[in-house]
């Protein structure tokens, strides 16, 4: 099986096609979940459908000799976040029945220690998966150490080989945050193939990839930015809207056509609000669209889901 793509359903494995079409036919607890004018897309409950179907495929994979998925996380300084996002993912992989580890540099370690650390995970043939931090110290050339990361191995997705291969289509696994977006419109059969989408936001890890995938499920893609004159007049011709800006509800229900699918990937701490919120105004985009991500419990999620699938399929692909 090549990779994982996440593009086309037919290249889904069994299982999620099974899932996926369960979830069509209505069967499943994600069906109907609605608050004011919008469908909320529930990422947190699609995220749990996907763990179970992923617990079930590693266990297959034990059952059958073959090898424990193991996704190991290279981690260079002391930045509080990133131990709290790496201590996520190995929780999540523990619930999967995956193994996981954490292989740590200080934040004085050269680009040499970083690259070598990255190549003898390479190496080792019980590990399957590996995924390196964002961000890693100044000093380093981020880039070149996520360059560093086997196509094989990179589940993350987002060296420039695996984003290469989103553009090119050679086989690599898609980056998890876009991917979970995809993912999200397909479990909900929202259409994508002939639909116009505006991605607002064109970051290396999100923006592009998430348009590249829109593009390549032959949606018309539109990519704002913050150079975009007059955005409102671009996304009120969406049918699908993701929002990838990292500015607090920038985009307003007077911004989105009626009946468009929202996805809001953004995370903003603001000051007096009990949890973060994302760039899209939910209150008046919610009364607006046809489907929504709350912000928290959307496209974050899936984020994680994504990781541990691409985790899954690395493993498998090496059976
Ligand atoms: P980023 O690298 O800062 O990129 C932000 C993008 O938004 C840039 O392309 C920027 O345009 C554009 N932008 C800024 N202000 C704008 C405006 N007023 N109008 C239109 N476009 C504007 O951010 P990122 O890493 O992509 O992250 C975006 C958001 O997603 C953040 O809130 C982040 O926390 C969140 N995020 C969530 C997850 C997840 O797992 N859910 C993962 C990653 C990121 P220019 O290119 O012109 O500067």
């Amino acid at each position: 099986m090549p990779f994982g793509a996440v593009t086309e359903e037919a290249k889904l494995p069994i299982i999620a096609r099974e899932a996926t079409a369960s979830l069509r036919t209505g069967d499943n607890e994600m069906e109907n979940v609605e608050k004011g004018g919008a469908m909320i897309l529930d990422g947190t409950a699609t995220a749990r459908v996907i763990r179970t179907e992923i617990t079930e495929e590693v266990a297959a994979l034990k059952s059958a000799g073959g090898i424990t998925p193991h996704l190991a996380a290279v981690l260079i300084g002391a930045d509080p976040a990133s131990e709290t996002y790496v201590s996520m993912k190995q929780k999540a992989c523990g619930w999967v029945g995956m193994r996981s580890s954490v292989h740590r540099l200080p934040d004085t370690a050269t680009q040499e220690e970083a690259e070598a650390l990255v190549h003898s995970l390479n190496a080792d043939p019980h590990i399957t998966g590996i995924l390196v931090q964002h961000p890693i110290p100044k000093h380093l050339h981020e880039p070149s150490v996520l360059d560093q990361v086997s196509r094989e191995k990179d589940v993350d997705g987002i060296s420039r080989m695996s984003l290469g291969g989103l553009i090119n289509g050679e086989p690599a696994f898609p980056s998890c945050t876009p991917a979970g977006i995809i993912e999200l419109l397909d479990r909900y059969n929202i259409p994508i193939s002939g639909k116009k989408a505006v991605v607002v936001g064109r970051s290396i890890i999100l923006g592009k990839p998430v348009a590249m995938m829109l593009l390549n499920r032959n949606a018309t893609v539109t990519i704002c930015h913050s150079k975009t004159e007059n955005l409102a007049e671009v996304t009120l011709q969406a049918d699908i809207v993701v929002a990838a800006v990292g500015r607090a509800e920038l985009i307003t229900g007077e911004m989105i056509k009626p009946g468009a699918a929202v996805l809001d990937a953004g995370y903003n701490r603001v000051v007096g609000k009990g949890h973060d919120v994302g760039d899209v105004e939910y209150d008046s985009a919610s009364k607006v669209a046809g489907w929504i991500t709350p912000v928290p419990g959307g496209v974050g999620p899936m984020t994680i889901a994504m990781l541990l699938r691409n985790t899954l399929l690395a493993a498998q692909n090496r059976y």
